[in-house]
């Protein structure tokens, strides 16, 4: 098939001869061109000169991704298992690793190829495709990561807009279907990961790091809240790390079954924490009416979330988060202020938290602060990539 020809306008040359990844539609002055996802698009200058060749996959981001900017070198199973294989090589600690089984092996632009990220779970792969366009691959992938050796199955998340089509339930791609749960290790934490079952496994990746120094820094002796807990991945780690006890808040209904399991995975008895299916926000409102406060309060909330009484903007109603954390914090203790939403910086998130202080009159110290771990690679060219921001900080007041 020919390649189809895009043209980058004039005053966005130079950023993609710079090698920046993301196809954008504001920058191109044809996208009306770009019709069958996972074609193979060339970048040109508006005089006709060749900048760089992509594919063309449709997801909130863009319009697709930049592969290469060398004209001669072709978009097949070679040039895949050459950003495959260099990708696992960047990895090899975490192969090694004998308290760490769960990683990103291969995260998208930031490793070579945008749109698609592959996960390792002890010998279980999972692919996440972002797009259509990204999903004509999915043969190519497959030859390649049978190439790289042993594993136990492969699945996958189609993570874009199927339209009524053939969808697979239990996302099984290849390999012998798992029993789920499987019990992973982070740093010698057992987590209970589901492949088959929806979008979200049962832990994030991306907050291993996190996780970590809370259990190993922070936790010892207190008394922890974990807002928008999901599984209680954080509760979990707080409790080993000999928090006095954990009370884990998520509005949805399974998150409880899902943390009881998490906790009992690492052998805690989950009758000593407590777990509570409710809306954060009125959680806050009990707990100041029961002038309830704790030692260290975990915020991370999904980017955006509608609830029955209001919608949160992480982008918009963090300060206010902020306050509702600390008006229930003892003095010196510790606010876990995280959030994944990539439209916005680090210096942007430190005024949000700088202004919910401020609008409390209160007083904090900065005592650590994440992004990314390594294993979620990110592209230099790309530096949006690096959505994770998470900062530890001290309630002096
Ligand atoms: N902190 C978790 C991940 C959070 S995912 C972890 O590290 O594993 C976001 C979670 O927020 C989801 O489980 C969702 O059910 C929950 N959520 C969204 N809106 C909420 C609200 N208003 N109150 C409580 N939980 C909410």
């Amino acid at each position: 098939m020919k390649p189809i020809q895009i043209k980058v306008k004039n005053s966005f040359i130079k950023k993609y001869q710079k090698n920046y990844p993301l196809i954008s539609k504001d920058e191109i002055a044809n996208p009306q061109v770009l019709k069958e996802e996972g074609a193979i698009v060339h970048l040109l200058e508006p005089n006709g000169n060749f900048i760089a060749k992509g594919y063309y996959g449709r997801q909130n981001k863009g319009l697709g991704w930049v592969l290469t900017s060398n004209l001669g070198e072709k978009i097949d199973v070679i040039f895949f298992k050459k950003k495959i294989s260099a990708a696992f090589d960047k990895r090899k600690s975490f192969f090694q690793d004998e308290h760490t089984n769960a990683f990103r092996v291969f995260n998208g632009e930031g490793d070579g190829i945008g749109g698609i990220t592959i996960d390792y779970f002890d010998g279980y792969y999972l692919i996440n495709w972002y797009s259509e366009g990204a999903y004509t691959f999915k043969e190519t992938v497959i030859r390649v990561l049978d190439d790289m050796g042993d594993y136990k199955a492969i699945y996958e998340k189609k993570r874009f807009d199927t339209k009524g089509k053939y969808i697979n339930d239990d996302d099984f791609v290849k390999g012998e279907r798992g029993e789920f749960p499987i019990i992973v290790q982070e740093n010698g934490i057992n987590y209970a990961i589901y492949l088959n079952d929806g979008a979200m496994v049962g832990i994030f990746l991306d907050q291993r790091d996190v996780r970590r120094a809370i259990r190993d820094k922070y936790a010892s002796g207190k008394n922890v809240l974990n807002t928008f807990s999901y599984t209680g991945a954080f509760s979990v780690a707080a409790a080993l790390g000999g928090a006095a006890k954990t009370t884990s808040v998520d509005l949805a209904k399974r998150s409880k079954s899902k943390t009881i399991e998490q906790f009992s995975v690492n052998g805690i008895d989950f009758e000593t924490q407590d777990i509570i299916v409710m809306d954060v926000f009125d959680y806050f409102r009990y707990a100041k009416r029961k002038n309830l406060t704790f030692d260290m309060v975990v915020l991370d909330p999904p980017s955006f979330a509608r609830s029955k009484k209001r919608t949160f903007r992480t982008a918009k109603d963090y300060p206010e988060l902020i306050m509702d954390a600390i008006e229930i914090s003892e003095k010196g203790g510790i606010i876990v202020a995280s959030t994944n939403n990539a439209s916005f910086g680090m210096k942007k998130f430190k005024g949000f938290i700088d202004k919910g202080f401020k609008q409390s009159n209160s007083k904090y110290q900065i005592l650590e602060e994440f992004s990314l771990p390594e294993d979620f690679h990110v592209d230099r060219s790309y530096p949006q990539g690096n959505y994770l921001k998470v900062v530890v900080l001290k309630k002096m007041n």
